[in-house]
C-alpha cells in the first residue's frame, strides 16, 4: 500500500472519475487525511474508501487535482519513464520521430497524454517544457532524467519556459532557462521540408504553433495562384505554406513586430528575396476594416479570444465579428480558414457562431473541411476539453 495523502470525496462526487475525466474540483471533496501543501501527489477516494485515483493537489484555481493514474501504485521514475515511453511510442506511430521532413512536434500533451499540467515540445532534439501546474514543475529534475533515457543520443537541450504558465513564489530563474544542455535559443525546425525559426526563449507558447501543422499542409493545395491574406499570422506559418502552394500574393497580419519580424526572416529562409510577401504589424481588427475585396484565400488564427468559460460570450462575439468582416469582403469562390483555439468554446459553438456571421453577410457558404489540432496533440476521450483547436474551411460564394 501507498503512503500518499488520501483526498476523501462526496458521496455522488466519484463519477466524473469513474469515467476517467481528470480533474477534481475543490466542491467535491469532503476530506483530507492530512494538511496538504502544494503540488503534492495525493490519492482520490470515493466516500466509501474506495480508491480511484492518483494526481497532483494544487492550492490555487477551482481544479484541486489534476490526475494522471487511475491505477494505484508507486509514483517514481519508473512510473514517469513508462508514461513518457508510451508518449514516444504514439509519435513513432503518427511517423513523426524518425522524419527528416518533419521534425517538429508535441512530446507531451497534457492531459492527452494523461499528464495534466506538462506540455513538452520537440524541436529537433531541444525539447521546450511548459509547466502548468505546481506539482509538474516538482518533477523538473525527474522528467530530465527521463527525456535522457527515452530520447537517447537524439536529445540535444531542454528547456524551460513557464514564465507565463506558473506564478506564486517559484523563483524567476526557476522558471525559465535551460535545464539540460544549454543551446541556441533560436531553433530552424523542418515541416514538410519548409523551414521556420523557433524563437524559445521569447516566442509564445513553446515558441512555434506546431497544432496547426497538418492545416498549414492544407492550406497549401488551394493557393497556386491565389491572393491570400493571414490574419494572426504570428512567425507566418500559414504564410510560408501558401507561398510554397505557389501563392501569387501572401499578406501577413500580425500585431506583434516582433513576430512580423520573423515571418520575413521565415520567408527570406524559404524564398530568398521574395516580392510575393508583404507583412504589417498591425492590428487584425483595423486591418480587417479596411481589407480589400479581392483576396482569394484568408486565413483566420485568432488567440483565444475566450480563456475561462465566463468570457465565452464576448469571445464568440470577437470571432463573429471577424469572421463576418471576411466573408463579406472574400472574393466570389473563396477559401476562409477559420480557426478558434479556446478550450471553452466548443465545435458546435464554433459552428453556430459561423452561421450566424455567414447569414449576417448574406453569402451562401459551404463547409468543405472541419479541422482540429494535429494528432501528436491527442484528445483524451474522458476530456472533451482537450480538443481545443477548432477549424472550418469556407467555401464562400
Ligand atoms: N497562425 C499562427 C499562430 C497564430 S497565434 C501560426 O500558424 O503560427 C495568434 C497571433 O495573434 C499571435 O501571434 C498574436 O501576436 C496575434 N494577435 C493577437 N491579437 C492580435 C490583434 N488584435 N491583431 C493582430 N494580431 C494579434
Amino acid at each position: 500500500m501507498s503512503n500518499y495523502p488520501k483526498i476523501i470525496l462526496k458521496p455522488g462526487k466519484e463519477r466524473s472519475l469513474q469515467r476517467f475525466h481528470p480533474w477534481v474540483f475543490s466542491g467535491a471533496i469532503e476530506a483530507v487525511t492530512k494538511e496538504l501543501s502544494d503540488g503534492e501527489i495525493v490519492e482520490v477516494y470515493d466516500s466509501s474508501k474506495k480508491y480511484l485515483a492518483t494526481g497532483h493537489y494544487q492550492e490555487e484555481g477551482s481544479i484541486t487535482v489534476r490526475i494522471f493514474s487511475f491505477t494505484q501504485c508507486e509514483i517514481d521514475e519508473d512510473f514517469w519513464l513508462q508514461k513518457f515511453q508510451r508518449a514516444v511510442n504514439l509519435r513513432k506511430t503518427l511517423g513523426l520521430y524518425e522524419n527528416k521532413s518533419i521534425n517538429a512536434f508535441r512530446l507531451i500533451h497534457g492531459e492527452g497524454d494523461l499528464m495534466p499540467g506538462l506540455i513538452m515540445d520537440y524541436y529537433d532534439g531541444n525539447v521546450v517544457i511548459q509547466f502548468h501546474s505546481y506539482g509538474m514543475f516538482l518533477l523538473k529534475d525527474t522528467f530530465v532524467n527521463v527525456l535522457k533515457n527515452v530520447l537517447g543520443d537524439k536529445l540535444k537541450s531542454i528547456y524551460n519556459k513557464s514564465e507565463t504558465t506558473l506564478s506564486n513564489a517559484i523563483e524567476k530563474e526557476d522558471l525559465k532557462g535551460f535545464l539540460f544542455q544549454a543551446n541556441k535559443t533560436e531553433i530552424i525546425v523542418n515541416e514538410y521540408d519548409n523551414q521556420y525559426i523557433v524563437d524559445i526563449e521569447e516566442g509564445q507558447k513553446t515558441g512555434f504553433f506546431i497544432d496547426q501543422r497538418e492545416n498549414r499542409k492544407l492550406l497549401e493545395k488551394y493557393c497556386a495562384g491565389k491572393k491570400v491574406l493571414n490574419v494572426f499570422a504570428y512567425t507566418g506559418g500559414f504564410s510560408i505554406a501558401a507561398l510554397k502552394g505557389g501563392a501569387e500574393l501572401v499578406h501577413s497580419v500580425d500585431s506583434s513586430q516582433k513576430a512580423t519580424n520573423l515571418t520575413n526572416k521565415n520567408v527570406m529562409l524559404n524564398f530568398g528575396e521574395c516580392d510575393k510577401h508583404q507583412a504589417f504589424a498591425e492590428d487584425a481588427f483595423s486591418f480587417l476594416d479596411k481589407m480589400d475585396n479581392d483576396y482569394d484565400v484568408v486565413v483566420l488564427d485568432p488567440p483565444a479570444f475566450a480563456k475561462h468559460l465566463h468570457l465565452k460570450e464576448k469571445g464568440l462575439k470577437g470571432y463573429r465579428s471577424i469572421n463576418n468582416k471576411v466573408i463579406h469582403n472574400i472574393k466570389k469562390g473563396g477559401l476562409l480558414f477559420t480557426f478558434s483555439c479556446s478550450q471553452a468554446i466548443s465545435s458546435e459553438d464554433f459552428r453556430t457562431m459561423i452561421f450566424t456571421a455567414a447569414a449576417q453577410a448574406k453569402r451562401e457558404v459551404k463547409i468543405l473541411h472541419q479541422l482540429s489540432q494535429g494528432a501528436d496533440h491527442p484528445i483524451n476521450i474522458y476530456h472533451p476539453e482537450s480538443e481545443y483547436l477548432k477549424g472550418l474551411v469556407l467555401f464562400v460564394e
